[in-house]
């Protein structure tokens, strides 16, 4: 008898759990999906998490989304998972407030306010990336800009701000975990394609995933070419100079479509 009752004890809490995972948050506002996104843009946004672990860009950590093609207002990303693991089962719906739609009982990322403030403040945008993309670390901590080096980078050039979590939030654990300090990080970010982050990573955005993950990949490998060269000349470094860098930038966008591919295909083959 008392098995029984405690059984049925359980058997209500976990109705109640469940109930409790499934209803908004309070404060959050009840909304509808925008529906299912295209089968492309979701292959595509998996894609887009195994081709940065597999460009040293993520690794356990970081998060990648992208606008939902139905909604402005919506966007899309993965359940807290590690980004090797994720598939399109773990992709949720999110609000412009970061919180999901339909989270059914799983978990979301602590720093999804990256996103939604983002995607909030830049009507452009249509995908990014947080990262811990360890050569760009230096750049965030020292003063030393990051600037371009070479063609492939050339989208840096205009200037890489650096934002310091501690001038927005004092002495924090260093995660933008609420609205206000993805705010901070957007007005930052401004209309740039790369913020650093002190002391933690970066963000990049794009107009498209095959973008983004251009994007993080290059400034991953122009803050370690930069070092390299930093130290190799003694400080003296010949950058892209302003012209080279926006006939570059030119030049190199009418073929990210040829990384992509290369990279999708190697991820999908593992
Ligand atoms: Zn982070």
């Amino acid at each position: 008898m008392i098995v029984v009752t405690r059984r049925r004890f359980v058997a209500g809490a976990v109705a109640a759990l469940g109930a409790a995972l499934a209803a908004p948050r309070p404060g959050a506002p009840q909304s509808a999906s925008a529906g299912p996104p295209a089968p492309q843009l979701l292959e595509d946004l998996v894609a887009a998490n195994h081709i940065l672990v597999d460009q040293g860009v993520l690794d356990g950590y970081g998060h990648v989304s992208a606008r939902h093609d139905r909604d402005p207002g919506r966007f899309l990303m993965s359940r807290s998972i590690a980004p090797e693991l994720v598939t399109a089962a773990d992709v949720l719906e999110y609000g412009l407030d970061s919180e999901p739609v339909a989270a059914a009982g799983r978990t979301s990322y602590l720093e999804r306010f990256i996103h939604g403030e983002i995607y909030r403040a830049r009507p452009d945008v249509r995908a990014i990336v947080h990262s811990h993309s360890p050569s760009v670390i230096p750049f965030g901590v020292t003063g030393a800009p990051l600037r371009p080096l070479y063609h492939m980078s050339a989208f840096l050039s205009g200037g890489v701000p650096v934002w310091d979590i501690h001038a927005a939030a004092g002495d924090s654990d260093m995660l933008v975990r609420t609205p206000a300090l993805g705010r901070s990080l957007a007005q930052a970010l401004g209309t740039r394609p790369v913020v650093l982050m002190r002391g933690h990573g970066a963000v990049a955005v794009g107009t498209s995933l095959p973008q983004v993950v251009f994007r993080s990949v290059y400034t991953e490998v122009n803050a370690r070419l930069q070092a390299q060269a930093i130290a190799l000349g003694g400080g003296h470094v010949t950058y892209l100079s302003p012209e080279e860098a926006a006939r570059a930038e030119a030049s190199i966008a009418g073929t990210l479509g040829r990384p992509w591919e290369l990279w999708k295909r190697k991820s999908l083959g593992r």
